[in-house]
């Protein structure tokens, strides 16, 4: 039987665990920009899921090839080779241009996949003694919820009472080349830096025109890794296939990008799938992948028939319709007319992004709580958006959106925080 979206809710208030803080709406049906909730009405979704649909819910391809492949064949985990791993090893290693792709689900697994790899590099390649790797994060940073990844957290909430932590971690300044110089010259043991091109879960903080290719040049020269994060920046999030891919236009549909940076290991997930299944992946080259050996690492599902299916299908979409572009010009117009409305509007202080990852700011002198019921109101003006932190409202649609419908969002959005008292 179809819950009443008050039904739905109380079922999971009452038999699910409270790790989250949803907006309190209950979505039953996706098509493309749009969600439906359970009583028919229907929102621009602008969260898409944490920025992993991308290209919209539903996507018919997607969907012809999640379905084709789950009554083909699902699961075999990895105590035998599927028909379908090494055809989607091979299209996303040429796509992003690393030779090896290292398969898992989430993006906490695939976090961890790479620091896993990332210290054994450091012992076995590098040289640095057994347990004394070191790796190089930042303030701020959000890279999942596991307790080797709470280890360096900066967020109370997710990390308070879950100790003790993993060890072996340094934290810097975002966007600080300087102190980044300076940590790297203070130990021989340092394994990684690793980085989000754009703190998303931060309230989308863009770093400074040339930190990455900067910061990545340091690394080198200390003979440090340089791992990206692109779990939320990639697969054309911010009008680049990935946020490391410099000024890259991605015209060329096969193209990998010359990329402004070129990350020794990247790490993807969310919209690698279209968000339409758990997929994400560790990229790297030989020479660093290959401290991978039988039995060190992996998982049940990951690399499975169904996820190598979908990857494909997901990816290929980006690049048949163009959505890198598309979020480039999209995001664009977001940030001119967002900055245009914020100049009359005491409420937003400013817009910031790239592509469309943005978030608004609402004035600090407001209550806390007045991003939360902003987004209160642009849900019941049929728009879904959550604050990030405190008082940063992310904006980031699914990419397959038009500018008519983006146009029609910004009007929404500007009006509803016009009336808001
Ligand atoms: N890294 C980044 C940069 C993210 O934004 C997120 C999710 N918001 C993650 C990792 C974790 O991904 P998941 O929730 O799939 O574990």
């Amino acid at each position: 039987d179809k819950l009443s979206s008050q039904q739905a809710i109380e079922l999971e208030e009452k038999h699910g665990a409270h790790n989250y803080h949803p907006l309190p709406v209950v979505l039953s049906r996706g098509e493309g920009v749009y969600v439906w909730d359970a009583e028919g009405k229907k929102y621009y979704d602008f969260l898409s899921a944490y920025s992993a649909v991308n290209q919209g819910h539903c996507h018919p391809k997607i969907v012809d090839a999640m379905t084709h492949q789950a009554k083909t064949l699902s699961l075999t985990s990895r105590a035998f080779y599927n028909d379908m791993l090494g055809k989607y090893e091979k299209f996303a290693t040429e796509l992003f241009g690393f030779d090896k792709l290292l398969p898992m689900n989430t993006g906490a697994e695939a976090v961890e996949t790479a620091l896993k790899i990332a210290r054994k590099w450091a012992y076995e390649v590098k040289g640095i003694k057994e347990n004394k790797a070191e790796i190089i994060v930042c303030e701020n940073n959000f890279h999942g919820r596991t307790t080797t990844i709470i280890s360096f957290s900066n967020d109370p909430v997710a990390r308070k009472n879950f100790g003790p932590y993993t060890k072996g971690f340094i934290k810097i300044e975002y966007d600080n080349l300087q102190e980044l110089q300076e940590t790297l010259e203070s130990s021989n043991n340092i394994a990684a830096f690793l980085v989000e091109p754009i703190q998303g879960e931060a309230g989308v903080f863009v770093p400074s025109e040339g930190y990455l290719a900067a910061a990545k040049k340091m690394c080198e020269d200390h003979n440090v890794l340089f791992i990206a994060d692109e779990v939320q920046t990639g697969i054309a999030r911010t009008g680049r296939l990935l946020a490391t891919c410099g000024n890259c236009t991605c015209e060329d549909k096969n193209c990998s990008g010359t990329p402004e940076v070129k990350p020794d290991i990247l790490i993807l997930g969310k919209a690698l799938s279209g968000g339409a299944y758990p997929v994400s992946a560790v990229l790297a080259n030989n020479p660093i992948m290959n401290v991978i050996a039988p039995g060190n690492h992996g998982s049940t599902f990951g690399g499975n028939p169904i996820a190598a299916a979908v990857a494909i299908a997901a990816l290929q979409v980006v690049a048949d319709e163009n959505l890198a572009d598309n979020a480039d010009k999209l995001g664009i117009i977001f940030r001119e007319e967002l900055t245009k409305f914020c100049k009359n509007n005491h409420l937003v202080e400013s817009v910031r992004g790239k592509g469309l990852l943005n978030a608004i700011l609402i004035n600090d002198s407001e209550d806390s709580s007045t991003a939360w019921d902003i987004c209160m109101k642009l849900r019941d003006n049929g728009l879904l958006a959550k604050p990030t932190h405190g008082n940063i409202i992310r904006f980031a649609p699914p990419l397959v959106m038009t500018e008519e419908q983006l146009r029609d969002c910004i009007s929404i959005i500007t009006k509803t925080i016009s009336e808001f008292k």
